[in-house]
């Protein structure tokens, strides 16, 4: 029998009525004649809410006990999801992360999978059982700890599970209808695209399209396994992302990939500006060196040219909101050796990415960009580029209206009326 493994967010587990509407879906495909695994999300917006708890209770709270906490989201709706399965005559078992053999670093909040071992889930499916896999969590290797695999992660987990268990495809269930041009949250004429190459969902997932899990981009990638992103409140077709070429058109011509896939928006990065940097050989050495020592990720890099007469550079970078706090610390610790003269930290920005594979061969499409961005009076603070990305930094109030600005001039409007949001409260 084929395997097929699904995954439903949080936001198609939102309540028991929609935990039932998710079990007959599960049981249709058992029934169709599949063997059947699921990964489950925490239910609607249940995670952010143990995080404000652990907050309320504590403001640092030991990252340990806070992946402790946090899994339990995910356990509650796999047995939730198992109940109900059983009660439509299948039988149905739910497994914890570790359970299921999930095996990560010890990264907790950030755990990376490095190994499935899929053991009591073959065996599970070998005695006619459909599998419910709890998301986003795994066990520590090392230290034997339950781990976390970052926000969204359970999509990660679902790709993983489908390449320990080879399965023809992985399915990805959440509240649109699949991967749009831009969040339809945003831009209500987006367009769902019926294909999109894992190569450009990485960039746009990378961009903080969150439609995906970074990581379950790779993973899908890595391992050549076809992912479908669809609703679980219509049964149309979603969006297959996959770096095959997509099959030939009616009369046997091949599709050709538009030029732009699509527009990224992310506003959970701030700007650090290191102010007053002296213009000498090793100084940037020393800020970043400082800044990866207390493990924090960078985006974007902009250092100004120096003013002749000062001698003096700034040095502007993005990074996570949630890392900035302990950037500017690891900074403030090196001034004096660097001998800069001040720190800005700005957490209004918002970063607006244009992807598309077609940019290498297509001359033109930065003009057409920042043109759609000067006529809608958006101005641009960093930009930074990839072979088949353009990203700016903007005002934060401004994202929104520079998204939607930058999908018109590139023609990525539907004409068939708006993108339907069935849930979830984008949060
Ligand atoms: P789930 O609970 O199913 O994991 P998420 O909220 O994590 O759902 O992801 C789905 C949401 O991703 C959509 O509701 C949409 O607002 C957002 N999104 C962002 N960019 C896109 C995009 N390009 N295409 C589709 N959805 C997108
Ligand atoms: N429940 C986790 C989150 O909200 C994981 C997931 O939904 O994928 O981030
Ligand atoms: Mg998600």
């Amino acid at each position: 029998m084929p395997i097929v493994v699904q995954k439903y967010g949080g936001s198609s587990l939102a309540d028991a009525e929609s935990i039932k509407r998710v079990a007959r879906r599960i049981a249709e495909t058992r029934k169709a004649g599949n063997e059947v695994v699921v990964a489950v999300s925490a239910m609607g917006d249940s995670t952010d809410e143990l995080l404000d708890l652990a907050q309320d209770v504590s403001p640092v709270p030991p990252p340990r006990e806070l992946d402790m906490l946090m899994t339990a989201g995910e356990r509650i709706s796999m047995a939730l999801v198992a109940m109900a399965i059983h009660d439509l005559g299948i039988s149905a078992r739910s497994f914890t992360g570790s359970q299921a053999g999930v095996i990560t670093d010890e990264a907790h909040g950030r755990a990376k999978i490095i190994d499935v071992t899929p053991g009591r889930i073959t065996e599970a499916l070998g005695k006619g059982h459909v599998v419910i896999v709890a998301g986003f969590q795994g066990v520590s290797q090392t230290t034997k700890e339950i781990t976390t695999l970052g926000r969204g992660g359970t999509d990660t987990t679902a790709v993983a599970l489908a390449a320990a268990l080879n399965a023809e495809v992985c399915e990805i269930y959440t509240d649109v209808d699949g991967v749009f041009t831009a969040d339809p949250r945003i831009v209500p004429r987006a367009r769902k695209l019926d294909r999109i190459s894992a190569e450009e969902m990485l960039e746009l997932a990378a961009s903080g399209s969150k439609v995906l899990h970074l990581r379950s981009v790779e993973y899908a990638r890595r391992y050549d396994i076809p992912i479908h992103v669809r609703s679980s409140f219509t049964p149309k077709e979603g969006t297959i992302v996959s770096d095959q070429p997509a099959p030939k058109g009616p009369e046997g011509e091949a599709v050709e990939a538009p030029i732009i896939a699509g527009v990224a928006h992310d506003l959970s990065e701030a700007k650090i500006t290191v102010v007053g940097v002296p213009d000498t050989t090793g100084k940037a050495a020393q800020i970043f060196h400082a800044v990866a020592a207390a493990e924090i990720n960078l985006d974007m890099i902009v250092q100004n040219v120096s003013a002749t007469d000062t001698g003096l550079t700034d040095i502007s970078f993005t990074l996570p909101k949630a890392d900035g706090q302990r950037a500017m610390e690891a900074l403030k610790a090196i001034e004096e050796q660097v001998g800069f003269t001040g720190l800005q930290y700005d957490d209004q920005i918002g970063k607006l990415s244009l992807v598309g594979a077609g940019m290498r061969s297509n001359p033109g499409v930065s003009a057409t960009f920042f043109r759609a961005l000067a006529d809608a009076d958006v101005n641009i603070e960093m930009i930074s580029t990839s072979e088949i990305r353009i990203s700016v930094i903007t005002r934060s109030e401004l994202l929104d209206e520079a998204v939607q600005a930058v999908h018109t001039a590139f023609g990525l409007d539907s004409q068939d009326g708006e993108a339907v949001v069935y849930a979830g409260t984008g949060r």
